[in-house]
């Protein structure tokens, strides 16, 4: 059967000029599309395939199936990459943001964690700075496995993590914060010798409650200045900073 772009033009070099004419703007239209209108990946594939086979042949259509898709995997590795604390596996500090931003929007409340490793600069320098790094991995899985799937936990910096708690009650933020702020035995070998060597790592925890009207920014900070209280009053311990009746107070839990 004729396509369109044969019946407009013949084979010819206007003929080839306009299929890659017809190609390009497929591409272009498709992935402006999947931008900007959030369509899905399949959708996207499905309607630039298809548009292209029936403008100009099934090989062309093929054509444009393993472009995009190779194109997909490359963007979702960018992602991936873009996120990801590649030595822990959590959110990177620009995903942690980007992410405990959107669930304030939609739930409103909630909690915000603090959490630092004690004293991990004696660790590096004890075993090394490897047995650090896989400490920290260990630590990034203690974290992920204690928290709920709704929670938001990111690495924001060296050996300190966040987390948004879906929770805003008292009750549930002391229950996970002290399963949270345990002493953690880890497995790391000493970098000098390679010998295998266990040792116990604490932490220290400030936290802030979120209440509907309350700003995400400020309620972080809350958590941080009830972090520096942890450390100050020893580590290991966790310090909650709330407010009642217009009043700043904190729990303690060591
Ligand atoms: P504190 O209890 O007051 O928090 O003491 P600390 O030693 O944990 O804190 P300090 O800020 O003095 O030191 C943090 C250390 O964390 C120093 C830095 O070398 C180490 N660190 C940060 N990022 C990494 C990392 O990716 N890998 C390793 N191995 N160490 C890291
Ligand atoms: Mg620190
Ligand atoms: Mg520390």
């Amino acid at each position: 059967m004729e396509k369109i772009v044969d019946l407009v033009a013949p084979r010819s070099c206007v003929g080839l000029f306009f299929k890659a004419a017809i190609l390009v703007s497929c591409f272009t239209v498709f992935d402006y599309a999947a931008r900007t209108a959030a369509q899905s990946f399949i959708a996207q594939h499905a309607g630039a395939a298809q548009l292209v086979t029936f403008l100009i042949g099934a090989p062309f259509g093929l054509f444009v199936m393993a472009i995009m898709t190779v194109q997909h995997k490359l963007k979702m590795q960018l992602q991936y990459l873009s996120e990801t604390d590649l030595l822990t596996g959590l959110p990177n500090r620009n995903a942690f943001f980007a992410r405990a931003g959107d669930a304030m929007k939609e739930r409103g409340q909630g909690a915000v964690l603090m959490i630092d490793v004690d004293n991990f600069k004696a660790i590096n320098d004890s075993f090394g700075h490897y047995a650090g790094d896989l400490a920290l991995a260990q630590i990034g899985q203690h974290l992920k496995h204690t928290l709920r799937p709704t929670d938001i936990v990111g690495r924001i910096g060296g050996e300190e993590f966040a987390v948004v708690l879906d929770a805003s009650d008292l009750e549930t933020i002391e229950r996970v914060t002290n399963r949270l702020c345990t002493t953690l035995v880890v497995d790391a070998r000493r970098s000098a010798d390679n010998t295998l060597e266990t040792f116990d790592v604490t932490f220290s925890i400030g936290g802030a409650v979120i209440l509907p009207g309350h700003d995400l920014t400020q309620s972080l900070r809350h958590a941080d200045h009830a972090l520096y209280q942890a450390k100050t009053n020893g580590r290991d311990q966790v310090v909650i900073h709330r407010i009642e009746d217009g009043n700043a107070q904190t729990t303690l839990s060591a």
